[in-house]
């Protein structure tokens, strides 16, 4: 869809908005961030309600769970500002996202700069409809911040590769049904140049799942063992189970990693239904004014910040953004970690009840904590800023 003028969308941002308003269900609505709410879709998903069965349909059916994707992939083919408006309108009217994936924020991603014409037909619109879920098998035991150390391994034998290894921290990998992993092809190579980026199925024989339990009493991450597992070369014509080249993989995994950094860095508002903290607090009556001028000063980082994330996907869009993720990554979790100590503040020590007068504050707080070691901790980031950005000489 070509980019449009002022009045053009006007007339978009009217007529999306009334679709939202007539078709999104009033159970989706109106509602607190749980991160129960999501809807993660694929194979074994079972809809927390009907209305969230219907609402994914809808949205599919046009394209709105990928809406800057084309259209032959299922996406809306939306222009970044549409894409904008779109946002806006869902937060305005306080609706739910219809659907939230790996498949969506990262595999896509890499699958439009680096699949074949094949592999973006068979593996995006099962995505965007929420048919299929997929995990990310990249963290190993002994490869976390230096990812390039992975050791699974896949032999080439003929027609089909052999995988043997072990992931950890694989994100909700007992309910995917698919999984994006980088593994070893050449072992003689050095370390960057002999990964291939590998999309393997998980109900394949010789894939297990161990799910690690919390504190919390979830299990949100599981390890994840490949146990001679025959992964053919080929799903079918073009449907090579490797995306990219043979050996290159490492260039696929660090475009995934900044759209991964980009959506983590960026997320943080969505926890709050993409409301400041200061309207939060105000919406409860909260009127201290050591705790309101905090969330004010909050507040005027959550814009710089925002305002940040627009540039810097115009500037994506004009493909020019480089290590920049890392900086939203950086900065966003750290803003989020900050949003979410002061909400605890002001809740006093009933926020501290893992259920109670503050719903789901507790252990969304908790979860924060996560945000700045997940895709690439802080300090990684940092070193990334100070290297790659800045410049700075090493060591
Ligand atoms: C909630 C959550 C979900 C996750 N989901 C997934 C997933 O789905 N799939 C997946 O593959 N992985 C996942 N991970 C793993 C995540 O990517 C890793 O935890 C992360 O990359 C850090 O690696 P590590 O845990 O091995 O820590 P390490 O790399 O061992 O780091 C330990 C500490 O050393 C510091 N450090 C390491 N190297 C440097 C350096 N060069 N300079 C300065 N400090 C350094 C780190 O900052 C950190 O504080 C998830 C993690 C979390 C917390």
């Amino acid at each position: 869809m070509p980019d449009m003028g002022q009045e053009s969308l006007a007339d978009f941002r009217a007529e999306i908005a009334d679709w939202i308003d007539r078709t999104a269900p009033a159970s989706l609505r109106d509602r607190a961030f749980s991160e129960d709410d999501i809807c993660w879709g694929g194979k074994r998903w079972v809809f927390t309600s009907d209305d969230q069965k219907v609402w994914l349909e809808a949205c599919a059916e046009r394209g709105l769970t990928a809406p800057t994707w084309p259209e032959a992939y299922g996406g809306a083919g939306f222009s970044r500002a549409q894409d904008k408006i779109f946002k806006e309108e869902m937060d305005r009217l306080r609706v739910k996202k219809p659907l939230d994936s790996f498949g969506l924020w990262m595999l896509g991603p890499a699958l439009l700069a680096f699949g074949t014409e094949e592999q973006k037909r068979h593996f995006l619109p099962q995505i965007t409809r929420g048919e299929v879920r997929w995990c990310q098998g990249y963290s190993e035991p002994g490869a976390g911040s230096d990812l390039a150390s992975v050791q699974t391994r896949a032999e080439d034998m003929g027609d089909h590769w052999l995988v043997n290894g072990s992931k950890i921290w694989t994100s909700y990998a007992d309910k995917a049904d698919w999984i994006f992993a980088l593994v070893r092809t050449d072992r003689d190579a050095p370390k960057h140049r002999g990964i291939s980026f590998m999309l393997i199925d998980m109900e394949s024989e010789g894939v297990t799942t161990k799910p690690i339990r919390l504190i919390s009493g979830k299990s949100p991450f599981c390890e994840t063992f490949f146990d001679n597992v025959r992964v053919p070369k080929s799903y079918g014509e073009g449907l090579s189970a490797i995306v990219g080249e043979q050996n290159r993989g490492w260039d696929v995994a660090k475009h995934l990693l900044t759209h991964e950094r980009e959506m983590i860095g960026g997320g943080g508002s969505g926890l709050t239904g993409g409301r400041s903290v200061a309207s939060v607090l105000a919406d409860e009556g909260q009127d201290d004014p050591v705790i309101m001028g905090r969330a004010m000063k909050l507040g005027v980082d959550e814009l710089a910040m925002n305002l940040t994330l627009d540039r810097y996907k115009d500037m994506a869009k004009q493909g020019g953004v480089g290590n920049a993720s890392a900086m939203l990554k950086y900065y966003g979790t750290e803003l989020n970690k900050a949003r979410f100590e002061l909400l605890m503040s002001a809740g006093g020590s009933d926020a501290l009840a893992w259920e109670g007068p503050y719903g789901t504050l507790a252990p969304e707080w908790l979860r924060t904590k996560a945000n700045s070691i997940e895709g690439g901790t802080s300090e990684v980031m940092l070193d990334i800023l100070a290297k790659r950005v800045l410049e700075l000489p090493g060591d």
